[in-house]
């Protein structure tokens, strides 16, 4: 009972530099990530507040950009650097990819760097091969194995105070945005009593189904687009290309293009390959808001074109 207190506290203060966890075992703490559970369970209370336009909307909007933070910034920016922004930039984005409840940007792309390290091989945080499906989709963020930042995979962005407060509190952050749509949802109702909203009801939509729907979203890469698709290119590991992921994943279901080759912003190689994220990137840039993407290298596009012509 005791440890799991200490577990659930942890939830609130991943701590800072205290050891990182070497346990060679598979196994869960629930207690620890309760979040993940209470997220979940969360979605359950659709049944009570029913559903509106504007919760519908809310939810879908709130999926996308946060979609967005994430394959955008945890990932091309904080794990791979395929561009160059303002430390405000970096910040602001930063808080944005915390409200999706995936802890923070720090301990995000430390692990996802070891993940290229060491892909669908024995030591590969979330690989459906060398354990299971579930493991690379939902377990491994539940496993005490993975709960430490290893700051000195993540060095680069570490030395950045403001990226690890967030980090250590990283449930500051929903918990706000949680309590912010439950009061935009009773403002709303106030009102247009026509929009047959509430607090609850946007809270719910909002919160607990985005988020839910964010993170099953974001897993599909470790987990479904290390399964199924097209293998382009052979890249040692199970990667694999896939048009559907790429679509609720803003980009990132090119997955195979991204392990032959993770420097560069865009993921989606060619015109056909819908990569929203990039799109999105290339107007920021335009805006001055960002600069320096870095290119898919004209050698890597030629090799991919000869293998689709031998196919
Ligand atoms: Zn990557
Ligand atoms: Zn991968």
């Amino acid at each position: 009972m005791k440890n799991n207190l200490k577990s659930a506290f942890r939830t609130f203060d991943s701590g800072y530099r205290d050891g990182l966890t070497e346990e060679a075992s598979h196994s869960l703490d629930l207690a620890r990530c309760f979040s993940l559970v209470f997220l979940h369970a969360g979605c359950l209370g659709i049944i009570w507040v029913g559903w509106s336009w504007l919760a519908i909307i809310v939810a879908l909007a709130l999926y996308f950009t946060r979609m967005f933070a994430i394959t955008a910034f945890l990932h091309r920016y904080f794990s791979h650097r395929t561009f160059k922004t303002n430390r405000f930039i970096q910040f602001l984005f930063a808080v944005a990819a915390s409200t999706a409840v995936q802890r923070g940007a720090l301990w995000w792309a430390a692990h996802h760097r070891k993940h290229h390290q060491e892909s669908d091989k024995e030591r590969d945080v979330h690989s459906p091969h060398t354990h299971n499906f579930l493991w690379a989709h939902i377990g491994w963020i539940a496993s005490p194995k993975n709960f430490e930042t290893d700051y000195n995979s993540i060095k680069d962005f570490a030395k950045y105070p403001e990226l690890v407060f967030l980090n250590r509190f990283n449930k500051l952050v929903p918990a706000i945005m949680a309590i912010g749509l439950y009061f935009l949802g009773d403002w709303a109702a106030s009102q247009w009593a026509s929009l047959q909203t509430s607090g609850w009801q946007i809270l719910i939509w909002g919160f607990f189904v985005s988020t839910t729907l964010l993170f099953h979203g974001t897993s599909t890469i470790n987990s479904l687009a290390h399964i199924y698709g097209k293998k382009r290119f052979d890249t040692g590991d199970h990667s694999r290309n896939n048009f559907w992921l790429a679509l609720i994943t803003l980009g990132e279901g090119w997955h195979n293009n991204h392990h032959h080759y993770m420097h560069s912003a865009r993921q989606g190689f060619y015109w056909w390959e819908i990569d929203l994220t990039y799109y999105v990137l290339k107007i920021m840039s335009w805006l001055g808001l960002i600069h320096d993407l870095k290119p898919v290298p004209a050698r890597v596009l030629e090799e991919g074109r000869k293998i689709d012509s031998e196919d």
